[in-house]
């Protein structure tokens, strides 16, 4: 029996659902899958991610469909990401086959916690690993968790779609070649002082410039950039210090323009100096799938973009409703993109 639950009133916050899969990694070998009903973890005062952070984690969404199935959206590429994110901070990776049983086990187990269809809420999906044995030294932790949790969250915009105005942030996200282009609790850690910066000044987030040169745009705290040009062409920033995070929102934004809707697409360099140029912008990760930006404030000087503060401009908006079909089971997608929970 599906929860009774006002969906549409949810926001994005947690919320302990009935189960939880769990896992420990030890002497080399991780142990079997187990589902747990408990909320809380135990760990040693001295673990590893409580001293340095030693930990990653992954996002992604369950979304039930029309036809009452309810499924995923790339998963394979969440688990692919966090295997590339536990081997840059030194941690077991969780092979793909053991993601993707855990996945199935979690959503199963709480399948009364998947939104209905039309409600706008989804059940988001927070898959983790920590190093959770002791480490006073400098060094990995001895023994490590990993744990996939899951809750509903509402319709990201409640009041519609409305375009947000970001700032151009005077620090710096991720060093080039540093840990930007992996999932790392350590990245958000040191956003939050500019994010709260930001929100105190009114700005919906940061635009942060690459950390070696500071002109060409990266990403903001978590989530990438779109442009449309005034030609119609799809832009996304590449970095030339390896430190945007690969969004599977963004990589499937470009497969759909590209494949799907036709369009040219470019990901390259974005200089700073040339956004003013750009017809549309818009930002996109699982939480909202694309946040259109309206303006863009720096240090007082504003750029807005035509696309204005009413709306998400005209381009960005087909390939929201392609892509947001797509996840939804209302548009046939690229092969292997859904995948379904058996229940
Ligand atoms: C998670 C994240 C994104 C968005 O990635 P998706 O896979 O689309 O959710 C973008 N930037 C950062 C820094 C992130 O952590």
């Amino acid at each position: 029996m599906t929860k009774n639950i006002d969906w549409g009133s949810l926001s994005f916050k947690y919320q302990p659902t009935d189960y939880r899969v769990t896992a420990s990694y030890e002497d080399g070998k991780w142990s079997e899958l187990e589902l747990t009903t408990d909320p809380t973890v135990h760990i040693s005062e001295c673990a590893c991610v409580l001293q340095y952070a030693q930990t990653v984690f992954e996002g992604l969404k369950a979304y039930r469909t029309e036809d009452g199935k309810i499924v995923t959206f790339r998963p394979d590429l969440n688990a692919q990401r966090m295997i590339d994110s536990a081997v840059r901070l030194a941690m077991p990776p969780v092979p793909e086959d053991m993601f993707m049983k855990a996945l199935d086990m979690l959503v199963k187990a709480n399948a009364d916690w998947v939104p209905p269809y039309g409600s706008g809420a989804t059940l988001y999906i927070r898959p983790f690993i920590y190093g959770s044995g002791p480490m006073i030294g400098v060094a990995p932790a001895p023994s490590f968790e990993f744990r996939m949790m899951c809750m509903p969250v509402g319709p990201y915009f409640k009041e519609g779609i409305k375009p947000i105005v970001i700032k151009v942030s005077d620090f710096d996200r991720a060093a080039p070649h540093g840990t930007g282009n992996i999932k790392a609790g350590l990245n958000y850690a040191m956003s939050l002082y500019a994010g709260e910066l930001a929100h105190a000044e009114g700005f919906a987030e940061n635009m942060y410039l690459d950390a070696g040169t500071r002109t060409c745009v990266e990403e903001t705290g978590g989530a990438n950039f779109i442009f449309i040009t005034k030609d119609g062409k799809v832009v996304t920033p590449k970095s030339h210090s390896d430190s945007i995070l690969p969004s599977v929102t963004r990589r499937s934004l470009m497969v759909v323009a590209s494949d799907v809707l036709g369009m040219e697409t470019e990901t390259r360099e974005v200089k700073f100096e040339e956004v003013p140029e750009f017809a549309e912008c818009g930002l996109c990760g699982t939480a909202a799938v694309i946040s259109p930006v309206g303006k863009i404030n720096d240090h007082g000087r504003e750029i807005a973009f035509p696309s204005g503060m009413d709306e998400m401009g005209p381009t960005l908006k087909k390939l929201y409703d392609t892509l947001t079909g797509i996840q939804m089971g209302r548009i046939e997608g690229p092969e292997g993109w859904i995948h379904e929970i058996e229940l």
